[in-house]
């Protein structure tokens, strides 16, 4: 497959903004050549446009060279960047599973692209033909989230490899919850397919959703039209501080607590006589179906806790979608949970 041909025309054309710090790569002492204010104060200066530093970071932790790695203003420029770099506004088109996470459609909606919902299976599991199905020659993006928003589930691999070896167009996949799934993500698959571009983020189990950065994984062809197309300082300097600082934290210990908890919670919730399920999960929260959502998520309000409405979303309805929190706040919510009902009496 040439990735080339699916570039859009301007995109191919581009000369990008070359910084004043795309120049130098030596031993600078003194900076005169960005307008800057000369007085420091730890921000004066521009941060490195080509994020050196962090993405070797994340290189090593992923195991994933710096050159198949763009960081982002969050997951949500590097889904926006897909429809810049790949779609013709007004011509093409994208694809999704759905329900899923809300941003493939805002951001298709932002550039006049077509988004095509392909609706999971009732078990939730992928919908690989239907998905290539609804694909046509103007077909440019196809996006899976693995594990998946709202339903909680990560997808059979060798299904998501079937839409990726199968779909003449870019395949993102969307691994923000990976971290707290027993299954392997697909990194390892990307040397593979040229066409495959996987999202991961550090809102999520990282813990720095505040701080904005998320990680898009892909050949170093599009990362290289992706740091293209990217405003040229998209991680600023006290995000790259923050990241670096906290990227040695303890992840690892907090991912175990969460997925001990999303044991206890499912098993506790499952138990109360108003829940008629809930859906096994891969991710950090909990999709649960309950005998009247809207009620049990006013109630919820009432006590000073709030969920995710999920009663509205199709396949989903009668659900609502509760992060796994700490034990106390799990605590918490099971408290109000099993005097729900019995307030009523
Ligand atoms: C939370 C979430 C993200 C994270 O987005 P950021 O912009 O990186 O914070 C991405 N994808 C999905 C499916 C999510 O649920």
């Amino acid at each position: 497959m040439e990735i080339k041909n699916l570039i859009r025309k301007n995109i191919l054309a581009l000369s990008p903004y070359s910084t004043a710090r795309d120049e130098y790569d030596g031993q600078i002492g003194t900076f005169l050549d960005a307008n800057e204010s000369p007085f420091e104060n730890g921000y004066n200066r521009y941060p490195d446009p080509r994020q050196r530093e962090l993405r070797s970071l994340i290189g090593v932790i992923r195991g994933v060279e710096p050159a198949n790695i763009f960081i982002g203003n969050g997951s949500d420029e590097a889904i926006d960047l897909m429809f810049r770099i790949f779609c013709t506004p007004g011509r093409d088109n994208a694809i999704a599973v759905a329900p899923s996470y809300g941003m493939y459609e805002v951001a298709a909606g932002i550039n006049d692209i077509e988004m095509r919902k392909v609706l999971l299976n009732p078990d939730f599991s992928l919908p690989a033909e239907a998905l290539l199905e609804a694909a046509d020659s103007s077909s440019r993006l196809l996006f899976i989230c693995s594990p998946n928003n709202p339903t909680g589930n990560a997808f059979d691999r060798g299904e998501i490899i079937r839409v990726v070896e199968n779909f003449a167009g870019i395949v993102v996949v969307d691994e923000a919850y990976i971290d707290f799934s027993d299954r392997a993500g697909l990194l390892g698959a990307l040397a593979s397919y040229p066409n495959l571009v996987v999202l991961q983020t550090l809102s999520k189990a990282w813990g720095m959703a505040g701080l904005r950065c998320g990680l898009a994984f892909a050949s170093s062809e599009i990362i290289r039209y992706m740091n293209m197309v990217k405003y040229p300082y998209n991680i600023n300097l006290a995000t790259s501080e923050n990241v670096k600082r906290l990227l040695s934290g303890p992840v690892s210990d907090q991912v175990a607590v969460i997925k001990r908890e999303r044991g206890r919670l499912a098993r506790a919730i499952g138990s109360l006589g108003f829940v008629e399920k809930v859906f096994p999960s891969d991710a950090n929260f909990l999709l649960v179906k309950v005998d009247d959502a809207d009620a049990l998520y006013d109630y919820l309000i009432a006590r000073g806790i709030i969920v995710r409405n999920r009663s509205r979303v199709p396949l989903c309805q009668g659900c609502l979608r509760i992060t796994v929190g700490t034990p106390e706040e799990n605590r918490r919510l099971l408290d109000s949970l099993n005097s729900y009902k019995r307030d009523d009496l």
